[in-house]
């Protein structure tokens, strides 16, 4: 397994791998750039195939950390922690408290939020030996609803107000009524988005590995029940990837009938030709570190105590972001991913020089 010359290396600044044989923990953290900020991101826990797959993984993410922090103007840096294992039967407390004293260690450069196959509680049981993990504090959301500092009810809105703006953008269409949707996955975030949908009249399919999860999609909201094969190749109006990265590829691009590509899942693009390959075919792709920002935003404003005014509105500013990148895609022939890719660079870049804010300095901001 190659590290520096690994494809997705990316000039990382450090990476840590960690290994507990007491309680089986072994993971891997990965901070991408702290020219904005100290590195915030996810800790996902997954049962990789296999270390190298681990790796690849938490690079891409934690990369795609340092450009959603940079492309939503936050003062953050990037980066992302992975675990390997099933969170369905090796997640134990002893496992989680041993990643708290790793984080610790690592002095604030990295604070881990939750992510796919973490939780809430899972943060507050690392959080036993380090205060470097977000989302955790109770207050009253964006929404007015009190939140335990899970960040996906933000998330999910951001996705919802991003998918708006590409609809209106690709379709013309403000109505979302008998909008076709197709939802991959309806886990924390996928499902609140499909609420979003259903309640401003969409008509939905969703599917997701989990079949309880896909169920309650059906018995509550009215989903139709898709397959894993079929979800993402539905003549529906829009694909909204809510599950895993890398669905955008070679093989899913030409099958694709939607018009509109707009999900929460990070790196939805398997490579960055990718972008261009959906544009020639005349799909708008919304870019998901673009329309996902809502979580970072939310945990950033946790750590500032701002009002829920201040993170609406500042999360409904994915939508005006997503409406400049897409006219910007229009004018310039140029893909959406690499439009949203350059100005987010244009946005970390401009701080290299000057100096980084610690995590003490980030609290209060
Ligand atoms: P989650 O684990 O709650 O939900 C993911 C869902 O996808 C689960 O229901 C799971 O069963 C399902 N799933 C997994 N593999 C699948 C497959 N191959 N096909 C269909 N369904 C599958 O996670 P989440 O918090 O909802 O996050 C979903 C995605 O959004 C992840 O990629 C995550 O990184 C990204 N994201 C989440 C947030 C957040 O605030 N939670 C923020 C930004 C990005």
């Amino acid at each position: 397994m190659t590290v520096f010359s690994h494809p997705e290396f990316d000039n990382h600044e450090h990476l840590s791998f960690f290994c507990d044989p007491e309680t089986g923990l072994r993971a891997i953290v990965a901070i991408h750039n702290t020219s904005r900020g100290p590195a915030l991101g996810g800790c996902r826990m997954f049962p990789y195939a296999s270390d190298e797959e681990a790796l690849r993984d938490v690079l891409r993410l934690s990369r795609g950390m340092t450009y959603k922090s940079a492309l939503a103007n936050l003062d953050l840096g990037g980066g992302k922690s992975v675990i390997i294992g099933d969170p369905r039967k090796q997640k134990t407390e002893a496992l989680l408290e041993a990643m708290g004293k790793h984080l610790e260690g690592l002095g604030g450069q990295y604070i881990a939020a939750e992510d796919s196959g973490t939780s809430v509680p899972d943060l507050k049981v690392m959080g036993r030996h380090t205060r470097h993990v977000a989302g955790i504090v109770e207050r009253t959301a964006f929404d007015g609803q009190t939140s335990n500092g899970d960040p996906s009810p933000t998330t999910a809105y951001g996705t919802f107000i991003g998918l708006k703006a590409a609809v209106r953008h690709k379709l013309g269409r403000e109505d979302l009524t008998g909008l076709k949707v197709a939802i991959q996955g309806v886990g924390n975030v996928g499902f609140r988005l499909a609420r979003h949908l259903k309640d401003a009249g969409a008509e939905l399919w969703v599917y997701d590995i989990h079949q309880e999860n896909m169920q309650r999609a059906v018995d509550e909201l009215g989903a139709h029940a898709a397959s894993a094969e079929d979800i993402l190749f539905l003549p529906v109006d829009v694909v909204a990837p809510c599950a895993m990265g890398a669905v955008l590829n070679d093989d899913s691009i030409p099958r694709l009938q939607a018009k509109v590509v707009a999900g929460a899942a990070n790196n939805l693009l398997q490579q960055p030709h990718h972008d261009q390959a959906l544009k020639d075919r005349g799909i708008l792709y919304a870019p998901d570190f673009a329309i996902n920002a809502g979580g970072i935003i939310d945990v950033f404003y946790e750590r500032s105590g701002a009002s829920p005014d201040v993170v609406r509105e500042h999360v409904e500013g994915i939508g005006q972001t997503l409406a400049e990148i897409f006219t910007r895609s229009d004018n310039s022939g140029i893909p959406t991913g690499e439009i949203a890719n350059t100005l987010a660079e244009e946005r970390f870049q401009a701080r290299s020089g000057k100096a980084k804010k610690g995590h003490d300095q980030l609290e209060g901001v």
